[in-house]
């Protein structure tokens, strides 16, 4: 195990699991439909990679790059596009793949921004929810695991840049950030 890190959440054979389960769950329900699957760089790149794997329909891939915590672990409200999709959306079904839901001001953002582009229709599939910290409420369509209110790494999932190649979801030490911020 990582020195920084306090004990694993969520194993790699679960997160694999629950993956399989959310793609079945969306190729039933996008069945006949192409949807455009947009992933929020860079947290859920790994995620993305693996779920649309686990489709048995066709989509295409986009991305968007938003600015959210930098070094530090709160969010700060502010969300700025810095990365814009290529595709126009208008008319398409449009899936958001997003690694964590937490306060909910990011995705809350992202949604209002992408329904003022006229998709047929804009859902949101979020890997983990933290429930316990939310400040907008957002509505999610599929949702890999409930969360405690802990900050994580691994798959996808950083801190400072770093620990996204890990394969489980782990618990960072809280001194490791909050040394940092104080
Ligand atoms: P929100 O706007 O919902 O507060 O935050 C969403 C973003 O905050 C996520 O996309 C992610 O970048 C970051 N975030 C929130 N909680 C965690 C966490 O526990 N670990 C990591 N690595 N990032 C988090």
């Amino acid at each position: 195990m990582h020195n920084d890190t306090e004990r694993v959440l969520l194993t790699e054979q679960e997160i694999a699991a629950r993956v399989r389960q959310l793609g079945e769950e969306i190729s039933r329900d996008y069945a006949g439909k192409e949807p455009l699957v947009v992933g929020i760089l860079k947290g859920a790149v790994i995620f993305m990679a693996d779920l649309v794997r686990c489709l048995s329909i066709p989509v295409r891939m986009d991305f968007m790059a938003v600015s959210s915590y930098g070094a530090s672990s709160q969010s700060s409200g502010v969300v700025r596009i810095l990365k814009d999709l290529e595709h126009n959306i208008g008319g398409m079904d449009v899936l958001l793949v997003e690694d964590i839901v937490d306060t909910g001001l990011t995705l809350n953002y992202l949604r209002e921004n992408l329904l003022t582009r006229g998709p047929a229709s804009l859902k949101i599939c979020t890997l983990l929810d933290k429930p316990g910290r939310r400040r907008v409420n957002v509505p999610v369509d599929y949702n890999g695991f409930i969360i405690p209110d802990e900050f994580v790494v691994g798959y996808g999932l950083d801190y400072n840049g770093r620990y996204r190649h890990l394969r489980d979801i782990m618990i960072l030490k809280r001194e490791v950030y909050t040394a940092k911020e104080d």
